[in-house]
């Protein structure tokens, strides 16, 4: 088991990639803390783990509250010892022409998906200097490393997830701890369908050299790496997931 004696704290972990996450880092052998606004999706991911037999804690809040997100993290090692691992992966879509966009959805959007980045990483990355060793992983998107129409909330805020964790690394590589980002592309979850009717998911299908949408487990795999100690020399990189979407050429 690559995680076994890890402590992960994952939000967002109620659905989709952060509910894949927790449950294969359980599979792996890893403790956790679990936090979602969704009191509901968070409870099933919950014990679902405890059932596999792994001591999982969990706590209801919105991220976007910096206080309560700190308080989240610090509680970490007060329960278990110790935080080795922190995904910081709650997000909100951020649809809006550059136009029209209002001032609260821009807000919302930075609130939830970039700051409470920065503040998450920032409060695990504190425990783990101390302790010289730790993983920190951000969840940025496919959209943070290319321009895309009517999205410049989203696409802004997932840009900044993957220079927030260059930062992080550079500043604490010489500490042990590492911080990477993951970029997934299209990808079947809730957020993703939620937002989209089937011939809007045909179409994007097409803009993806694999001809495919990602699933939950591929990019839970790849955090699994970027959280083990298989990936002990990789710092600030940003590891895509999007079946090529980010590498072809063209419009
Ligand atoms: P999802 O909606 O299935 O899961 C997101 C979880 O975050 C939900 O359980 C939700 O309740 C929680 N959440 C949302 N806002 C919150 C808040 N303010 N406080 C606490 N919890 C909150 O979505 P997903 O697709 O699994 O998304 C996870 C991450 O992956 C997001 O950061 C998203 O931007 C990113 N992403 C998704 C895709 C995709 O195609 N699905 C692609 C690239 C990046």
């Amino acid at each position: 088991m690559d995680l076994a004696g890890k402590v992960a704290g994952i939000t967002g972990a109620g659905s989709g990639f952060g509910k894949e996450m927790a449950l294969l880092f359980a599979d792996e052998g890893a403790d956790l803390s679990l936090c979602d606004i969704d009191e509901d999706g968070l409870a099933d991911t919950a014990n679902l783990v405890r059932n596999k037999g792994r001591k999982v804690t969990t706590s209801v809040f919105d991220v976007a509250a910096e206080d309560d997100l700190t308080s989240f993290v610090d509680m970490i090692p007060e329960d278990f010892g110790k935080i080795d691992i922190w995904v910081g992966n709650a997000g909100i879509g951020g649809p809006g022409s550059a136009t029209e966009l209002s001032a609260d959805a821009w807000h919302k959007v930075i609130g939830i998906n970039q700051s409470a980045v920065f503040f998450g990483a920032r409060a695990a990355g504190r425990h783990m200097l101390q302790k010289g060793s730790g993983s920190v992983i951000n969840i940025a998107s496919m959209y943070g490393l290319r321009a895309v129409r009517n999205r410049v909330a989203y696409c802004t805020t997932k840009a900044a997830v993957v220079m927030i964790s260059n930062v992080l690394a550079v500043e604490w590589a010489e500490s042990g701890v590492r911080v990477n980002s993951v970029a997934p592309g299209y990808a079947e979850t809730p957020l993703f369908k939620g937002t989209r009717d089937e011939e809007d998911i045909a179409a994007q299908i097409t803009e993806v050299p694999a001809r495919r949408l990602i699933n939950t487990k591929e990019v839970a795999q790849a955090c699994l790496y970027l959280a083990s100690d298989r990936s002990s020399g990789v710092t600030g990189h940003c590891l895509s997931i999007d079946g090529g979407w980010s590498t072809v050429g063209g419009a």
